[in-house]
């Protein structure tokens, strides 16, 4: 049996039996310190649609953090028939197998993988929105195979051509919050140049990308964090207008929160948000419908605090605002976005890169939101 030890490459193209990977077993979810464990595994074969990735790094992103815990659902019972999860849904690596339908990639060619799967055959996936197709899940989250591994297996339509001018760890940093952030705010909210665009979690991972792409559109950021370091790091990608989340306690009801749609104003010349950008939920979502400017638009994707959100409904049907859900995006709009990447219009903001063997670490910072920006993971790509 080949074993692919850490630290060696094979000759492109040939695959060992096993391979070195993080894997969350249903015995030990729970905080990723804990959940996460090197395993050698077996390096799954392909499908003719599908493709084997050699992982040069892997993007820390929050969906490995409800993962590892489990909760609110167990990744076991998404893929029932592998019993084991390996996590991860960024990449960047060099294809390595592709199976007997792929045309469009060749074995040696870098990539960049977007994380959305879907069936490829029914009418939402030809001429529809593959992300209103009935098999859509997002992988290395709902399936299996996932970045945090030798090797990754995904679907043929997932990859899209690495930007050469960034290092493996920085390709391999942006894809899911990018590609995340465009769809919400460009197909989703349909941003417009001059809109005022209230951003949560401005300095975290799809912060980061809401505020360079409002840039990009002509709109104005307000960028919420919750540290001067946080508010350095918005400054640099354009915010102008700032808040430091922890001059509020959002908790404390309407009042607090009119508080805050008041900083707003200050801050806006009186205007009130077009856009709230929303991923943390039930803390912030009370706020966010109250601040939203009549005919205003809560575009949201998330609950990094809590799923069940309640809120003053009268503010949303006085005023006419609408809610917004939104998931990840579909191969046309990852494409695009990409393209940005590749033309400069918008950088990586790649804060921290780990070894391999600290991945769970990683994780725990996201966990406990001692990060920002975006982390990576070297796998494949050597230590410097
Ligand atoms: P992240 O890097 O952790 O950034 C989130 C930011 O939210 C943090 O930087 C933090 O910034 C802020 N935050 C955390 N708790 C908060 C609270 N109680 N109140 C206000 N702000 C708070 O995570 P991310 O990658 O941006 O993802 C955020 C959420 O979106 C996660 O729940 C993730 O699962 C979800 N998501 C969904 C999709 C999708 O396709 N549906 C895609 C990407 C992400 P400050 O402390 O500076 O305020």
């Amino acid at each position: 049996m080949k074993t692919l030890e850490l630290g060696t490459t094979p000759s492109l193209g040939e695959v060992p039996d096993t391979m070195k990977a993080f894997v969350i077993r249903a015995d030990r979810e729970g905080e990723p310190k804990d959940a996460m464990r090197v395993e050698d595994m077996p390096i799954p074969d392909v499908g003719p649609n599908e493709v084997l990735v050699l992982v040069m790094a892997a993007g820390v992103n929050f969906n490995g953090i409800w993962a590892a815990r489990g909760k609110p659902v167990s990744t076991m019972k998404m893929h029932p028939d592998e019993p084991f999860h390996i996590a991860g849904s960024d990449a960047a690596g060099i294809v390595w197998k592709v199976g007997s339908a792929i045309r469009r990639w060749k074995v040696g060619e870098e990539v960049v993988l977007h994380c959305n799967q879907s069936c490829r055959e029914c009418p939402e996936c030809n001429g529809g929105d593959p992300l209103a197709c009935e098999q859509q899940k997002i992988w290395g989250y709902e399936t299996n195979w996932g970045s945090f591994a030798q090797f990754c297996k995904v679907q043929g339509q997932q990859l899209l051509p690495r930007p050469k001018h960034l290092t493996w760890e920085e390709s391999a940093s942006y894809g899911l919050t990018l590609f995340t952030a465009y769809r919400m705010l460009m197909a989703q909210a349909q941003v417009k140049p001059g809109d005022n665009v209230l951003v949560w979690g401005a300095s975290g991972g799809l912060g980061v990308f809401a505020i360079q792409l409002c840039k990009l559109a002509g709109a104005r950021p307000i960028a919420v964090v919750s540290g001067d370091d946080k508010a350095r790091l918005v400054q640099e990608l354009g915010a102008e207008m700032i808040i430091n989340r922890n001059e509020f306690d959002l908790s404390k009801g309407p009042a607090e929160s009119r508080r805050f749609g008041k900083k707003i104003r200050e801050l806006t010349g009186g205007e009130d948000p077009d856009i709230v950008f929303e991923h943390v939920g039930q803390y912030t979502f009370p706020t966010s419908v109250l601040v939203a400017k009549r005919f205003g638009k809560i575009v949201i994707c998330g609950a990094t605090s809590g799923y069940e959100l309640t809120f003053d409904v009268r503010y949303l049907w006085m005023r006419q605002k609408r809610i917004i859900g939104s998931h990840f995006a579909n191969t046309h709009q990852a494409e695009i976005a990409n393209r940005m990447m590749i033309e400069k219009k918008i950088r990586p903001v790649l804060d921290q890169v780990f070894e391999f063997e600290d991945t769970p670490r990683a994780h725990q910072l996201m966990a406990d939101n001692k990060h920002k920006g975006k982390m990576s993971i070297r796998v494949q790509t050597p230590r410097p």
